[in-house]
């Protein structure tokens, strides 16, 4: 780790050249959201934990109010702003993560100064583990801790989530930079996409392993199909409110009124409400499960969460069903289902840590055959959120 570090430094110093003043460090995570998967948005409840492939960020404070970045994922390119007029979004520009959190403190009421940074990543980009949050945290994290400014974790991710609707132009939800910006090592985080409360249960490292597989499929239509899949959630909600003007999402409806409004929903609003608000359960289940060390039972859990998604939601792919297969042959692998939005990305297995090569192995060679890609592994632990390494 350290060895990384210097490697950093220097390629900093390449770039931005050598002076007196010191060069911090700052790392944020990627994240893996273990269960609730499309209740985020029916203020449900959502399990990420933060994982060990990060991002890094080497930064120097700038006394003219300017920040410069580089990127080791864009070599030889170098975007430029300043803190002391209105931050643009730019058309096209990856610095959009950068210059948002920046706009976003700064709006805050948040004094900031200018900074240089260069930003290497350990995390892929655009493989469903939340590069962009990790991005946007390290940002706020780094231009916080030049200005000798602090903020708590929710507070930092609320700025984040702003920042990447405003000037990614992604209406994402809360969870990224919440596990991001407060993660905890050892442990994942139950939160409710309702109030953001935040409850905190074991992920044993000597217990527990989380592998992530990434099928390497990219589906082009998500963006329709989760826009349809949240109007069939509302649809529902608008059922129930007519006899229930208090409910305000799928998060108050019960499976037994879900069952009781059979016959007057549409079949397909029927399935979906019926994933949501068995899903959120399902979550909550196994917070309770992980906290008494019953593995097996949140591995059923994810299982069914992953039949749930692929039936009921309708958003799964042959591929993330295969993986999700053939990671349950393997002794020692608790549970495993797809995570994210769908259509495609990754699956998420909870294995016992002995497991661990068995299971890449299998998954690595027997994908490859079926489908004809290599499937990209991780293995990890549970680990803190965004803050200064060294
Ligand atoms: P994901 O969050 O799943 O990794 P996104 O499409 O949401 O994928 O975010 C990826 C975007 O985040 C990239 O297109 C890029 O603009 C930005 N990004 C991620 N990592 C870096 C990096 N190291 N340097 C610069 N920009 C990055
Ligand atoms: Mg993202």
């Amino acid at each position: 780790m350290d060895s990384a570090y210097a490697e950093l430094r220097s390629q900093f110093e390449s770039i931005f050249g050598k002076t007196d003043d010191s060069v911090r460090i700052i790392r944020a995570p990627g994240r893996v959201n273990l269960i609730g998967e499309h209740t985020d948005y029916n203020d449900g409840l959502v399990m990420p934990m933060a994982i060990e492939p990060e991002v890094r960020i080497a930064c120097r404070a700038r006394s003219d109010g300017r920040i410069s970045i580089a990127s080791t994922a864009f070599p030889g390119e170098l975007a430029n702003f300043s803190i002391s007029e209105k931050i643009q979004r730019q058309e096209k520009s990856w610095s959009n993560y950068m210059r948002g959190p920046a706009a976003e403190l700064i709006e805050a009421g948040i004094p900031l100064v200018g900074m240089d940074a260069l930003y290497a990543n350990t995390l892929p980009v655009g493989s469903g583990l939340s590069s962009s949050a990790a991005i946007e945290v390290g940002t706020a994290q780094a231009l916080l801790t030049l200005s000798g400014n602090s903020a708590d974790a929710s507070r930092i991710a609320v700025l984040c989530q702003k920042a990447e609707h405003e000037y990614a132009l992604v209406p994402c939800g809360i969870m990224d930079q919440m596990i991001v910006a407060g993660g905890q090592a050892g442990r994942a985080m139950l939160l409710d996409c309702r109030d953001l409360s935040r409850q905190f249960v074991p992920i044993e490292s000597r217990d527990l392993r989380v592998v992530i597989v990434n099928s390497m499929v990219h589906h082009e239509l998500t963006g329709g199909e989760y826009a349809r899949r949240r109007q069939q959630c509302e649809a529902g909600v608008a059922h129930f409110k007519k006899s229930n003007p208090s409910v305000r999402a799928l998060r108050d409806v019960t499976i037994e009124q879900l069952q009781g409004a059979k016959e007057q929903l549409p079949q397909i609003v029927f399935r979906r409400c019926r994933h949501v608000i068995t899903e959120i359960t399902r979550t909550a289940k196994a917070a309770e499960h992980l906290q008494s060390r019953y593995y097996h039972e949140v591995g059923d859990l994810m299982v069914q969460s992953h039949q749930s998604l692929r039936d009921d939601y309708e958003v799964s792919v042959p591929e993330l069903d295969y993986l999700v297969e053939q990671a349950m042959t393997v002794k020692g692998v608790y549970g495993a289902r797809m995570t994210g939005g769908g259509f495609g990305g990754c699956i998420v297995a909870l294995v016992q840590p002995a497991a661990v090569e068995t299971l890449a192995g299998h998954l690595s060679s027997t994908y490859q055959k079926k489908f004809g890609k290599n499937p990209a592994v991780y293995v990890t632990t549970a680990t803190a959120g965004a803050g200064v390494a060294d």
